[in-house]
């Protein structure tokens, strides 16, 4: 069972991607929502400040952060990508601090507030990549070997992946491309494989 927090922002659009590549998904809105076991988690696009503050509120964070550091993969979009990272450009409050990134918010400026680009995703050779109001990647933390940088578009990092991990600045659920989820499957069953 995936779990897809629901609290605010795009989770319908994840939940609908999952279930047509033959995932079974909670929306977690709540803390009772929250099953004792869960194969993975998805934190999903919106508003990392108004997401970090209600997952506290509700909560839901030592859940949560719990079932993050004990392994359980992960996929994060945009504002989920923010709510992973341990540092945020300009001092901003972090939530789960598992990703030893350096996000920025709003990285784009108004300009290029929405926008979309084809690129390689690691493996994934052409994917679309939907930005919208994106953060994106400023550096790695230094001396951190284990993060895996799988877009860079226009010099900026886009897209990685650690340990149990991965997050992008973008909107592969706002697509019709199924690839990085059914690679969130695989990350998924290789995990349970291990277990
Ligand atoms: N700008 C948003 C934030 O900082 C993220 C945008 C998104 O998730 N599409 O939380």
């Amino acid at each position: 069972m995936i779990g897809i927090l629901a609290v605010q922002g795009a989770f319908e659009e994840h939940k609908n991607m999952l279930e047509k590549i033959g995932a079974r998904c909670v929306l977690l809105r709540k803390l009772s929502d929250i099953p004792p076991e869960l194969d993975g988690i998805v934190l999903v696009g919106g508003e990392s400040t108004v997401q970090r503050k209600l997952i506290k509120e509700l909560g839901m964070f030592d859940v949560l952060k719990k079932h993050i550091d004990s392994g359980v993969p992960v996929l994060a979009t945009c504002a989920g990508l923010i709510l992973l990272a341990d540092e945020i450009s300009g001092n901003e409050d972090t939530c789960f601090g598992s990703l030893p990134v350096r996000v920025r918010r709003n990285a784009y400026g108004r300009q290029l507030g929405s926008f979309t680009a084809i690129g390689d995703i690691g493996d994934i050779k052409n994917f679309p990549m939907r930005f919208i109001r994106a953060p994106y990647i400023e550096s790695v933390t230094s001396g951190n070997n284990d993060v895996d940088i799988l877009n860079v578009t226009d010099g900026k990092i886009t897209a990685v992946r650690y340990k149990n991990q991965i997050a992008m600045a973008f909107h592969p659920e706002l697509t019709n491309d199924t690839r990085l989820h059914e690679e969130f499957l695989q990350m998924i069953s290789r995990n349970n494989r291990i277990l």
